[in-house]
């Protein structure tokens, strides 16, 4: 019988759907994204950084983020998902990993994404200490179809290569 060998690298998925509202702030990867509508959520309802944080939670065999940081809870009302990124990420080094590679689509029909991706990717580099060619961020629409092609809401999916470490 052949023996296993793992060489300690874990990758795990996210994905996050929030609805747009009139008013509001649209905040994706940390960067506000002038709009005329907001995403609804009891955080910043940043689609991004959550999907981000889950394949994060994910790879590194945690549990999701709506455990760590339940919508029930006033602290976190509001709060800057950038914060709650941070945490995730001592979460993952205590596990000790480290983070390989992210990668994530953004799939919405408006606004473009395209003029703030480099302002996301300082943003997910400086919290994940990661180069920027460590980190993929994509945009695409539904063509007009479905919830998100009619524009009510915003979905992101993401993967995340974990490293671990000694
Ligand atoms: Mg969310």
């Amino acid at each position: 019988m052949s023996s296993v060998i793992k060489t300690g690298m874990r990758v795990g998925t996210g994905y996050d759907f929030h609805t747009f509202e009139e008013g509001g702030r649209l905040v994706l990867g940390g960067v506000e994204i002038p709009y005329d509508r907001g995403l609804k959520g009891h955080s910043d309802a940043d689609a991004v950084l959550h999907a981000i944080m889950d394949a994060l939670l994910g790879a590194a065999g945690l549990k999701d983020i709506g455990s760590y940081f339940p919508n029930t809870d006033p602290q976190y009302r509001k709060i800057s998902s950038l914060l709650l990124l941070e945490k995730v990420y001592r979460l993952v080094r205590g596990k000790g990993f480290s983070v390989g590679n992210i990668d994530l689509t953004v799939i919405t029909e408006e606004p473009r994404i395209q003029p703030h991706i480099e302002a996301m990717k300082a943003n997910l580099a400086r919290t994940l200490h990661l180069k920027a060619d460590e980190i993929g961020i994509k945009a695409t629409t539904m063509e007009g179809k479905g919830t998100i092609g009619q524009g009510e809401g915003l979905a992101v999916q993401a993967i995340a290569l974990l490293i671990k470490e000694g």
